[in-house]
C-alpha cells in the first residue's frame, strides 16, 4: 500500500512530501497506523549524511508510537486497536548469540528503523516520519501509559533505551553521584530515569539558559562545564558518567571526575572524530570508558513500563511535519526543551 511520508532525496535537499510502499503484513507483522514520531539528533546526522552511507531517499524516524490497524495470521499478542510503539530496531538474525538474550541491538544482522537493507522497496528500511509502518511483532513494544501521554511517550523509544540500558547496565541506584552530560533530547531522559534509579544526579550542560530546567528534570545540581572552578569542584567523586553529547569534546575534563573504579559511557555518536582520552587519567584511578547503543527488545519493554510506573515521560515540543527543516536547524542550536515530535496526522494534509 502506498502512504504519505516525508524524506530526503539528497544531503543537500530539505526534507519533502514522498510517497512510500509499505508491505502487507505478513504471518507475524504489525501494522500500525503512526500517530506521532519523535526527531533524533541521529535523524539530522543520517539525513544530512553526517555519518557514512546514507541511502536515499532517506526517510527518518525511530521513535514511533501508533495504533495496530491490522496484525498477520499468526500474530496473538497484538490486535487491531492496541497502542504500541517501535523503536531503532525492525529486524535482527533472530538466532545469535545477541538476540538469544535479547540483545538484538548487538546482533550483526540487526536492521534499522531506516537506512538498513530490506528486501521491501527501495530497498532500505523508511521509517516514521509517516503514516504507517509494518514491524515483525518481535520488534514492537507496549504501550502501558494512559493516551493522552502517547507523544511524550515516544521519544522513550529511542532517548529513553539509550540511556536506560547503560544506567542498568552499570547499575546504577541509590548512593550513586550520577553525572548526565547534555541535556538535549536523550540527556533529559537520562536526568529523569537516574533521579527515578534513586541517584544522586549532577547535570552537565554548555547551556547557562538550562541550570533551572535541568533541576526541574530531576537533578540534585547542575554545572555549567564550560566553566573550570565549577568542574574541579567535581573532581574524583562520580561513580558514573553518562555522556550524551552530540559533538567532539574534551573527554578528559569528564574522566578527570570519576573516582577510582568509576566509568563513563558515551552514547553521542559525533560526525567527525573525536580527539582521544588521556590514558593516565584511565589507568591512575583504574577509570574504564564504554560506549553504548539503544538497548535490546525485552530491556525497551521493560524501560516502557518502568517508565509508566514511576510516570516518566519526555518533555516535549510538538511539530507539523513541514516544520521540520526548521527544527533540525533549533536542535543544532540546542534550541530545544527537549525532544520535537512530529505529529503524524500533519502528514495527510
Ligand atoms: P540533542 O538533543 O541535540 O542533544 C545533544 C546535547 O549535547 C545538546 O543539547 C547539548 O547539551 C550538548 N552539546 C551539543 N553540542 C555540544 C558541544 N559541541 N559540546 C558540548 N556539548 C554539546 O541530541 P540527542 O538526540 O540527545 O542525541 C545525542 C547524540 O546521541 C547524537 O549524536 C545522536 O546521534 C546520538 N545517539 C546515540 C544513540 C546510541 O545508541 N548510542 C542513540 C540515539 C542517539 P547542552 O546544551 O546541555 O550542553
Ligand atoms: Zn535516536
Amino acid at each position: 500500500m502506498t502512504v504519505k511520508a516525508y524524506g530526503a532525496y539528497a544531503s543537500d535537499r530539505p526534507l519533502e512530501p514522498i510517497d512510500i510502499t509499505r508491505r502487507a503484513p505478513g504471518a507475524h507483522d504489525v501494522q500500525i497506523d503512526i500517530a506521532y514520531c519523535g526527531v533524533c539528533h541521529s535523524d539530522l546526522h543520517q539525513v544530512r549524511s553526517e555519518w557514512a552511507g546514507t541511502r536515499y531517499p532517506c526517510v527518518p524516524g525511530h521513535e514511533i508510537v501508533g495504533r495496530v490497524s491490522a496484525v498477520g495470521a499468526q500474530v496473538s499478542n497484538f490486535k487491531p486497536g492496541d497502542l504500541v510503539s517501535v523503536g531503532c530496531i525492525v529486524d535482527s538474525c533472530k538466532h545469535c548469540a545477541d538476540c538469544s538474550e535479547g540483545l538484538e541491538n548487538y546482533c550483526d544482522h540487526m536492521v534499522g528503523t531506516y537506512n538498513f537493507p530490506t528486501a521491501d522497496a527501495p530497498g532500505h528500511t523508511l521509517g516514521g516520519y509517516s503514516q504507517r509502518i509494518v514491524v515483525h511483532e518481535r520488534y514492537v513494544l507496549r504501550i502501558r501509559h494512559p493516551e493522552a501521554q502517547l507523544a511524550a511517550v515516544a521519544p522513550l523509544l529511542c532517548a529513553g533505551i539509550t540511556t536506560y540500558s547503560p544506567l542498568r547496565h552499570w547499575n546504577v541506584g541509590p548512593g550513586h553521584k550520577v553525572g548526565v552530560v547534555g541535556i538535549g533530547g536523550l540527556g533529559h531522559m537520562g536526568i529523569k530515569l537516574a533521579h527515578a534509579m534513586g541517584a544522586h544526579v549532577v547535570a552537565f550542560t554548555t547551556s547557562d539558559s538550562k541550570r533551572e530546567a535541568a533541576r526541574a528534570l530531576g537533578a540534585d545540581e547542575v554545572v555549567v562545564s564550560r566553566n573550570p572552578g565549577e568542574m574541579a569542584a567535581h573532581g574524583k567523586s562520580f561513580d558514573f558518567i553518562l555522556n550524551t553529547v552530540a559533538a567532539p569534546h574534551d573527554l578528559d575534563a569528564f574522566m578527570v571526575l570519576l573516582k577510582r573504579d568509576g566509568s563513563m559511557t558515551l552514547v553521542g555518536a559525533p560526525a567527525t572524530p573525536h580527539p582521544p582520552v588521556e590514558v593516565f587519567n584511565l589507568i591512575m584511578k583504574r577509570r574504564g570508558l564504554a560506549g553504548s547503543m539503544i538497548g535490546g527488545i525485552p530491556e525497551t519493554q521493560q524501560m516502557l513500563d518502568f517508565c509508566a510506573e514511576h510516570g516518566i515521560v519526555a518533555d516535549i515540543e510538538m511539530i507539523r511535519i513541514a516544520e521540520i527543516d526548521a527544527a533540525y536547524e533549533r536542535m543544532l542550536k540546542g534550541d530545544v526543551k527537549y525532544r520535537f515530535v512530529i505529529d503524524c496526522a500533519s502528514l495527510a494534509a
